[in-house]
């Protein structure tokens, strides 16, 4: 059975989608607030995400983007209040799949659900990781950034993994080394400032003031992405 999350704070609208997807065949789960979405969408797994925009607690957009960051791919359909094109495109930006602007009919809604459905069908479930503008794709080994491929070499790639699965922790250099390189190599710990040096031209917006791959003195780098 396929399982939607429905994050809707209007009770008279949440209510009506609700039956209209039950009857649609569709399992859901209702929620109208931002946090409650993100920690039911961590914790259990759905087909959908429908996403109100305007929400008490984190709001869609936010809800959208913590959801990308952290590796979801469960894709999600933006309800938006407003026709407005900004607020699509931001949307889209951080990582949605689709949107319907209210009021919607819920022959439109199901349309669009059933499309998403299809194309996530279709779709190779590779593996890939955002942060900020760039998206890291494990199953090509492949990095873009605004949809540009990065050129990054295979040791920078590796690099790069490990930082990603260790994200928001320290790693020393000699883990960075054992991660990217291989156990048991001996190389000087410069070796790895250089590469981190040359990952943060490639990534960093502003590779002299660090955002991402931050070094702590004394202890190793920390990735914040
Ligand atoms: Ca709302």
């Amino acid at each position: 059975m396929i399982r939607i999350l429905l994050v809707e704070d209007e009770v008279g609208i949440a209510f009506a989608l609700e039956a209209d997807l039950q009857t649609e065949g569709y399992e859901v789960k209702v929620t109208g607030n931002g946090d409650e979405a993100l920690r039911f969408a961590r914790t259990e797994s759905f087909d959908l995400i429908l996403l109100d925009m305007m929400l008490p607690g984190r709001d869609g957009f936010e809800v959208c983007r913590e959801l990308r960051r952290g590796g979801s791919r469960t894709p999600i359909i933006l309800l938006t209040a407003k026709a407005q094109e900004a607020e699509k495109v931001m949307g889209l930006e951080l990582g949605a799949d689709d949107y319907v602007t209210k009021p919607f009919s819920p022959r439109e809604l199901r349309a669009r659900i059933k499309a998403v459905l299809r194309r996530g069908a279709q779709e190779a479930p590779a593996e890939t990781y955002r942060f900020d503008d760039t998206e890291v794709d494990f199953g090509r080994c492949e990095v873009r950034r605004a949809g540009t491929p990065v050129d990054l070499s295979a040791l920078e790639f590796r690099l790069l993994t490990a930082f990603i699965r260790s994200r928001g922790r320290v790693l020393s250099r000699d883990q960075l080394l054992d991660a990217a390189w291989g156990q048991g190599v001996s190389l000087n710990d410069r070796v790895v400032d250089n590469h981190i040096v040359a990952l943060r031209r490639k990534i960093e917006p502003d590779p002299g003031r660090p955002r991402f791959f931050l070094n702590i003195r004394g202890m190793g780098y920390r990735f914040d992405g």
